[in-house]
C-alpha cells in the first residue's frame, strides 16, 4: 500500500502530538498507509512516538535539528519535499493551521504538484471535500498534478486508534539559504490556564452580545467550568472586546467540532455557524424565539440567559455531586 505522509504537530510544551496530527492520521488511512514526519528541534520525537503508533503511523521520520526550529516554516517544507522525492508517496497530509497552510503552499511550489487547504473530508480516492461559503456550498475536488497536497481543517474528521508499529526512520536534511531566510528569535508558549483548549475541546460554552458587557463572560466561563469545556466567543463579542480575539468562532475565527456546543446569547449568523455547525450536539439559549440559531440547535431555550445560565450551572455541578 502506498505511504501517505503527515506533517506532525507537536503540543507547544513538547508533551505529545496535536488532536489536528491524530486527525490528519485518520484521514490519510484512508489514502494509504501513514507515515508520520516530525520535523523539530532535537528530541521533538521522543514525547510523540507512543500517540503517532496509537493512531496508525507505520513509519515516523525524524528530522531533528535546530535549523528546523530555528528557520520559520521553510525547513519543514524541505523535509516534505525531500521525502516526497525519495518515498513517492500517494499524498501528503497536513493540519490546517496557519503554519500548515504555509508549509503546503511552499511544498506545493517545491514539487510542482497541486494543493487542496482546508479539507473537511477525504476519500479513498483522493477526492477532497470542502466546505466553502460558510458553510453553504460543499465542493468535491481532486489533484491531478504532483503529490496531492491536502490540509485539512481541524475538528472535521473524528480522530480513530489504529494501533501501528511506528517505526523510527532518520532523516537528514540539508538546508539551503533560501530556507534560512528568516530566523525565529525567541518562542514563548502561551500560559495554559485550566480549561482545555478550544479547538481541541468536546464540550464548548460560547458566549455572544446578549451577555451585555465582558464582566459578564463570567456567566459563560463558569458554565464551562461546571461542564469541563473550553470558552468561546461570538465575534460581536470579541470585536466589543469583551473576550480575546482567540476565542472567536466562526468564518474569520476558530473553527470548533465539539460533542458539545452551547451557544449562550448568540443570534446564529452564518458568519457564526460556519465555525460550530458540525459540532454534534447544539444548545442554544436565547430570549428570542426567531433567532437563526434555533433554526441548527439540537436542543433550545427561549429565555434570558440571565436567568437560564446561572440554574444550568447549578444543576450541572448538583448532579456531578
Ligand atoms: C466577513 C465577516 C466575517 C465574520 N466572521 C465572524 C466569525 O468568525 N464569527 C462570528 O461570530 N461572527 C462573524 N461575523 C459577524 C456576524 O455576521 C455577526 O454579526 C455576529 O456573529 C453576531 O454576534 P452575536 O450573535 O453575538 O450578536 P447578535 O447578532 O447581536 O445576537 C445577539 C443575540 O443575543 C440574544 N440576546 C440578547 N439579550 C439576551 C438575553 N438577555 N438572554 C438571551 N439572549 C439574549 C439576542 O436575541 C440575539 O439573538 C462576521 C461578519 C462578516 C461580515
Amino acid at each position: 500500500m502506498a505511504e501517505v505522509l503527515v506533517l506532525v504537530e507537536l503540543n507547544p510544551d513538547g508533551q505529545g502530538v496535536r488532536k489536528t496530527t491524530l486527525e490528519a492520521l485518520t484521514a490519510a488511512r484512508a489514502l494509504g498507509e501513514p507515515s508520520a514526519v516530525v520535523a523539530g528541534a532535537p528530541g521533538s520525537a521522543a514525547g510523540a512516538k507512543d500517540a503517532l503508533a496509537e493512531y496508525g503511523a507505520q513509519k515516523v521520520y525524524v528530522a531533528e535539528s535546530p535549523d528546523i526550529d530555528g528557520y520559520l516554516v521553510a525547513p519543514k517544507a524541505e523535509v516534505l519535499a525531500s521525502l516526497v522525492e525519495r518515498v513517492s508517496p500517494a499524498a501528503v497530509v497536513i493540519p490546517s493551521s496557519p503554519e500548515g497552510k504555509e508549509v503546503a503552499g511552499r511544498l506545493a511550489i517545491r514539487t510542482r504538484s497541486g494543493i487542496l487547504t482546508d479539507a473537511v473530508g477525504l476519500d479513498g480516492d483522493g477526492t477532497a471535500t470542502q466546505s466553502i461559503f460558510g458553510g453553504a456550498v460543499v465542493v468535491k475536488s481532486r489533484v491531478r498534478t504532483g503529490t496531492p497536497i491536502v490540509t485539512l481543517r481541524p475538528n472535521s474528521v473524528s480522530p480513530e486508534p489504529a494501533p501501528a508499529q511506528a517505526q523510527t526512520r532518520s532523516v537528514d536534511v540539508a538546508l539551503d539559504d533560501a530556507a534560512r531566510a528568516a530566523t525565529v528569535l525567541e518562542r514563548v508558549v502561551e500560559e495554559k490556564g485550566s480549561r482545555p483548549a478550544l479547538t481541541d475541546a468536546s464540550i464548548v460554552v460560547s458566549g455572544g452580545r446578549g451577555l451585555g458587557s465582558g464582566d459578564n463572560f463570567s456567566l459563560v466561563e463558569a458554565l464551562a467550568d461546571s461542564l469541563g469545556g473550553a470558552v468561546g466567543a461570538s465575534r460581536a463579542a470579541t470585536d466589543a472586546g469583551w473576550y480575546p480575539h482567540q476565542a472567536q468562532v466562526g468564518q474569520t475565527g476558530v473553527t470548533v467540532s465539539p460533542q458539545l456546543y452551547v451557544a449562550v446569547g448568540i443570534s446564529g449568523a452564518i458568519q457564526h455557524r460556519a465555525g460550530m455547525q458540525t459540532s454534534k450536539t447544539i444548545v442554544a439559549i436565547n430570549k428570542d424565539p426567531e433567532a437563526p440559531i434555533f433554526e441548527l440547535a439540537d436542543f433550545g431555550v427561549v429565555g434570558d440567559l440571565f436567568d437560564v445560565v446561572p440554574q444550568l450551572t447549578d444543576e450541572v455541578a448538583k448532579r456531578k455531586g
